[in-house]
């Protein structure tokens, strides 16, 4: 059988448990023969995933997961940006420093409740992006929820106490900054965001109109009968097919690396393309 491979992986980056190293090494224990770094609004982890990863035989994708908003939150996934493109990095130093002005205030929320969290703690502990389920997390060490999904539930939802907006980067920008960082532009898991044939088309066509080269058919939980509808779409539009687990480490608990929630599997045939692909970009630094 061809060998496996996964192109959506968190780390410590950003929401994931696991550091980039460690991630590295649980796919090659798990036999994967590639995995993707896919962080949320950040390229960090990847140097550390490249270095463990020259030790152990395994291919590693740079790649960036970003959050934006077109009538509802959408994912758009970027492989191969190059890291050191100056408008990305001034983009994504932006999206930390809305981040910050947001987790602040979350912050002295909690203090008003009497809760002892600060900002500044946090960040020594979580790293650059911090994001809510990080806050999930704190709230169930303090005894407030009982896990992250009740967290979320209880304090961090909108309308609940401790929700407090960020801004987004428009889905527009989204998609040509990462081509213009030499990346190439996925629509991550598609049926996430509970559209209708029609509106996932319109936005699908959306993002073509701004360099939108692939989409996420492949994904933990999504049945074999959705992911040949995503491939046909994909077929349709002339996009790349690509497929990932969205692995979370504890942050989400039922995901495994490669495998998903069981019976996920990608293909290294995918890679193949989106290597050959990438290699007709001509990154501008
Ligand atoms: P933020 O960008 O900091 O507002 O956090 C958004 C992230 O929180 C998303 O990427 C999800 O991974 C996570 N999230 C949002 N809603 C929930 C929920 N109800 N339960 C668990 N995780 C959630
Ligand atoms: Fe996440
Ligand atoms: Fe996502
Ligand atoms: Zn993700």
């Amino acid at each position: 059988m061809e060998s496996q491979i996964d192109l959506h992986v968190h780390t410590t980056a950003s929401d994931g448990s696991f550091s980039p190293s460690e991630v590295v090494h649980l796919a090659s224990a798990l036999g994967l023969s590639a995995i993707a770094i896919t962080d949320h609004d950040t390229v960090a982890g990847y140097p550390e995933a490249a270095e463990a990863a020259s030790a152990s035989g395994i291919e590693v994708i740079p790649g960036i997961e970003i959050s934006t908003r077109y009538r509802s939150a959408v994912h758009i996934l970027g492989y191969y940006v190059n890291q050191n493109n100056h408008t990305l990095q001034q983009s994504l130093n932006e999206i930390v420093e809305d981040r910050d002005r947001r987790n602040e205030k979350i912050c002295a929320l909690m203090r008003e409740d009497g809760l002892a969290v600060r900002y500044d703690n946090l960040k020594k502990r979580f790293g650059t992006i911090i994001g809510r389920p990080h806050f999930a997390r704190v709230l169930t060490e303090l005894g407030l929820a009982s896990d992250v999904q009740d967290a979320f539930r209880k304090y961090l939802e909108v309308g609940k106490p401790y929700f407090q907006r960020r801004n987004f980067l428009s889905i527009e920008r989204s998609v040509e900054l990462i081509v213009e960082a030499g990346g190439i532009p996925v629509l991550a898991h598609p049926f996430q965001y509970r559209l209708s044939d029609a509106d996932l088309r319109d936005l699908i066509e959306h993002c073509i109109e701004y360099g939108l080269a692939g989409i996420e058919c492949l994904y933990s939980g999504y049945s074999a009968e959705q992911s040949r509808y995503l491939s046909s779409l994909a077929a349709e539009y002339h996009l790349l097919i690509t497929g990932g687990s969205d692995f979370h480490g504890s942050s989400k608990p039922h995901i495994q690396l490669g495998s998903g929630t069981g019976d996920l599997y990608v293909p290294y045939s995918l890679l193949e393309r989106l290597n050959h692909e990438n290699a007709s970009h001509i990154p501008l630094v």
